[in-house]
């Protein structure tokens, strides 16, 4: 559509300009040969213009939500647990490894697999969203850049198959040096209480003591000392942490349209006044509003994982993409829970969920503020 009415503009001023007849009509069919064959042949630049393998991973995820998991969202909050029959389900499915190589028995697929990925699984639930996250945004990626061939022989297969990771980075004070692989049940590990959270409450979240705990040589990711230089170079500023910070906007990009597609309807089907509610325009206004910005936030992220699959710079993109997804997922839900009148304050519907689940994304993979810090260096090196 762009490309036609680029080419329709310019040949109207060219057309302004030819005095004969014979020019005009030559003029005018070769122009219209030109734009049907350069619109046919275009490729569709549109941002949701998905490869065949994004469109099936991205609609087996939406059903998997919809018949598999959506049913047991509240019982595993009720419970604290994410159903274990599921989660093996989710590694079934090869969603765990999406970007493993297939030699190591992963998906072999590429970033924006896993972006859609994630965005439906959080459309249903952020627990189901941040399982599938948290293991192809940090772990995975450590094993792939960092590991020996030793090493990723061993826990590549286990990770694609059956092995949920954990990424132990932030410490009360400074972090220490190197960067090494504990297995569970080594002596000296102990995993902490599960802490109580405002949300997410299916995703367990633990502190990991490591006391005199021995760690063999084999198991240094990477080299003896670099763990500093590799949260620098690859968590704050690099691919991986980057990357992993577009994972947790998805992830935001999904709880917000989950929360806004299970409110609309309601909105259409309660009356006041002698109607719909979603007939005022007071309402109108307000849903119109929150939809643009959802689309803007999705765009922004969609923008970013192509830049960063393209080998582009994406850095500045990303930390828009989080810091706008994430403070914009709160007043998503919070406008969700308005728009349901009473009923969005009780626990029998969805949009209390919502709201208190996406509020960690401000907090974790870096907050507001350090997004803010990334962009403001952009821009003072821009001007
Ligand atoms: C549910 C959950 C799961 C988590 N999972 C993991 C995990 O798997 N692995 C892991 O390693 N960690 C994990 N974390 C920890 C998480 O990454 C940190 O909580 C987060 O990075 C913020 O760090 P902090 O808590 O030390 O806050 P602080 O750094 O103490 O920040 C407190 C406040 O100060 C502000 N602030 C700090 N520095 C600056 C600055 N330079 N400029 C401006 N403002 C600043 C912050 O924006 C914030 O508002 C998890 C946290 C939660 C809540």
């Amino acid at each position: 559509m762009v490309a036609t009415r680029v080419l329709c503009t310019l040949g109207a001023r060219i057309l302004w300009q030819r005095s004969t007849l014979l020019h005009h009509n030559t003029f005018v069919r070769t122009m219209s040969n030109i734009t049907k064959s350069q619109v046919e042949s275009s490729p569709d630049q549109s941002l949701y213009n998905f490869s065949q393998e994004e469109l099936m991973i991205k609609e087996t995820v939406a059903r998997f939500g919809k018949e598999k998991v959506e049913p047991f969202v509240k019982e595993m909050e009720e419970d604290r647990k994410f159903k274990p029959e599921i989660q093996q389900a989710i590694f079934d499915q090869g969603w765990m490894g999406i970007e493993i190589p297939t030699e190591f028995g992963g998906s072999g697929s590429n970033f924006f697999s896993c972006i859609v990925a994630i965005e439906e699984a959080s459309k249903v639930d952020s627990a189901f969203g941040g399982f599938i996250d948290l293991q192809n945004t940090v772990v995975n990626p450590f094993f792939i850049k960092l590991a020996n061939d030793n090493q990723k022989q061993t826990y590549l297969p286990k990770l694609a198959q059956n092995m949920v990771g954990s990424f132990c980075l932030s410490e009360p004070t400074s972090g220490r040096i190197t960067t090494f692989i504990v297995d569970r049940g080594t002596e000296g590990m102990r995993i902490g209480k599960r802490e109580e959270k405002l949300g997410l409450k299916a995703s367990s979240t633990c502190q990991v003591h490591f006391d005199d705990c021995k760690i063999p040589a084999k198991n240094i990711l990477g080299q003896l000392g670099h763990g500093y230089k590799y949260a620098i170079s690859m968590l704050n500023e690099g691919r991986i942490g980057i990357a992993a910070q577009i994972f947790f906007v998805c992830q935001m990009v999904g709880v917000s349209q989950g929360c806004f597609d299970r409110t609309i309807p309601y909105t259409k089907e309660r009356k006041q006044f002698g109607q719909r509610i979603f007939d005022f325009q007071g309402m109108q206004h307000q849903i119109s509003t929150i939809a643009t910005r959802i689309e803007a936030a999705r765009l922004l992220t969609y923008n970013a994982a192509r830049l960063r699959d393209a080998n582009k710079p994406f850095i500045k993109q990303a930390a828009m993409a989080k810091f706008y997804a994430s403070e914009l997922a709160g007043q998503v839900t919070s406008k969700c829970i308005d728009w349901m009148g009473g009923l969005g304050f009780s626990t029998d519907y969805p949009q209390e969920k919502y709201f208190r689940d996406c509020k960690v994304g401000t907090i974790y993979e870096g907050t507001s503020n350090m997004q803010l810090n990334t962009i403001a260096k952009y821009i003072e090196n821009e001007y």
